[in-house]
């Protein structure tokens, strides 16, 4: 492709993409196509021959638009939002084009001190504890994912527990970590891949409020540490995935500085929500965390992947990560100046992620920001209001922010039906969750151009399907 054609193709696609949003509405929330439908449009080999990009873009729409499941609309309300802006998309783009691998500051110094800037910015704007800024001990760091930041935080707490107890990192013994059963499934597997074992990841119960219930923390912890075991990390959720519970951080906190366990906090979803000062019991009790992440590609207007990731002392994670072969050493590293946020992560080779945040956060401002929380905050409050004037219907659990946890009244299965009649309708898309072994309703209002329009319609015909099974 020359310099001219890129110029126009890219025009092309930028013109596709805007179109794309003001159209999103016609396509079917949920792809309609069957398991190895797309894989049939495609031939069985790749080409010998180039191909001219015309024919390669037409095959975007007859390929790919039927597979996709478009978390862009304004009707999608399943998982948790997937967020996207122009000023992200844009800053993809440009990411893309500088073609930048950012494992040293070395290999491109705006890469590594954008990223810190910016992960500070946040602490401002989101009323984060101190202890995580880069001009102290801690700092934060671009992720790919909220998992990835969890398997982090397992990591360095792993190390930092060996360490104390004067044992090499190499050395054997049954470390035990806690979550709570309503704790997202990404603890569970970093315990696998961090060699602890998920057979030693300890299951916190939950109390009537879905959060981990600290009478039952403590006693695992105490009987574990009574069993020879040694007890080193606690995950506790900041707005669980299955109903928006928050865990109590001050609590939690108290007893992990009582057994000097390392406590992290998963915020993936609401701790966007911190942008507005009213919002931000978020996140109450984190000065007392030693890790936090949240992903502002799920509510804040950022492209997916970014996570945010932040230590209280980065020398932790750096213990845990570092690595130094001989063909990656450069003098600003033996400085001792710079960061090398490749030893912040698993991977060596890392994104310029950090312009699309920036991007976002200075086009948007903090006001635009907080603007687009509360908006969401204030549908998912006027749905819940009318869910509750139809009493053929229950709200699970006190809903916050931008979740509504709610079930027909006549059982599971026209629970279930109801869904997924209104799902293969094409208008909206919404999923469940299981609360106390019950099949419940989740609709999360997050996609940044869901109106209360969209979530009036959408819930009318809902109440419909409901009352056409009744
Ligand atoms: N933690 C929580 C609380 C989540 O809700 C999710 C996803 O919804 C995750 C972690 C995983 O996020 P990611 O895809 O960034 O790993």
């Amino acid at each position: 492709m020359t310099a001219d054609e890129f110029r126009h193709f890219g025009r092309e696609i930028v013109d596709w993409i805007a179109d794309y949003y003001a159209t999103v509405e016609k396509y079917p929330v949920r792809s309609q196509v069957k398991p190895g439908e797309i894989c049939d449009l495609l031939p069985g080999s790749p080409p010998e021959e180039p191909e001219p990009f015309e024919r390669i873009l037409a095959d975007v729409d007859r390929v790919v638009m039927p597979g996709i499941t478009h978390w862009q609309s304004p009707n999608f309300y399943g998982y948790f939002p997937a967020n996207t802006s122009y000023p992200s998309i844009l800053g993809e783009l440009l990411s893309a084009g500088l073609g930048v691998q950012g494992m040293s500051w070395s290999t491109s110094p705006a890469c590594t001190e954008l990223e810190t800037r910016v992960l500070d910015w946040l602490i401002d704007l989101l009323g984060l504890p101190e202890s995580f800024r880069s001009t102290g001990s801690g700092g934060g760091v671009i992720q790919d994912s909220a998992s990835s930041a969890t398997l982090c935080a397992m990591l360095a707490a792993r190390d930092r527990h060996r360490r104390g107890a004067g044992k090499t990192v190499d050395s054997t013994g049954v470390l035990t970590a806690y979550a709570s059963k309503d704790a997202h499934s990404s603890v569970s597997k970093a315990a696998g891949i961090a060699g602890i074992g998920r057979e030693n990841l300890r299951t916190i119960r939950c109390s009537a409020d879905r959060a981990m219930d600290v009478t039952d923390l403590r006693d695992q912890i105490l009987a574990d540490r009574q069993a020879g075991h040694q007890p080193f990390f606690v995950c506790a959720i900041a707005g669980t995935t299955s109903t928006l519970a928050f865990d109590p951080l001050e609590e939690i906190g108290s007893i992990c500085s009582e057994f000097g366990l390392w406590l992290h906090v998963d915020g993936a979803m609401a701790g966007s929500a911190a942008v507005c000062p009213e919002f931000r019991f978020v996140h109450a009790g984190l000065e007392l965390a030693d890790s936090y992440c949240f992903n502002p590609h799920k509510w804040l207007l950022t492209n997916f992947d970014c996570d945010c990731f932040y230590v209280k002392d980065r020398n932790d994670l750096l213990e845990a990560l570092s690595i130094l072969p001989e063909y990656l050493r450069n003098a600003a590293t033996d400085s001792g100046l710079v960061i090398d946020y490749r030893d912040w992560q698993i991977p060596l080779g890392r994104r310029f992620r950090a312009l699309k945040l920036w991007f976002t956060m200075r086009a948007y401002g903090a006001r635009g920001l907080r603007e687009h929380i509360r908006r969401h905050v204030a549908i998912a409050s006027a749905l819940r209001e009318w869910i509750a004037a139809d009493s053929g219907f229950e709200i699970v659990r006190t809903p916050r922010l931008n979740l509504v946890c709610f079930r027909h009244r006549g059982g599971d299965e026209i629970n279930r039906r109801a869904m997924e009649q209104v799902n293969s309708t094409g208008r909206m898309f919404i999923t469940h969750t299981s609360v106390d072994g019950q099949f419940v309703l989740r609709f999360c209002v997050g996609q940044p151009n869901t109106t209360l329009d969209h979530v009036r319609a959408s819930w009318e015909l809902l109440a419909s399907a409901f009352h056409s099974l009744e």
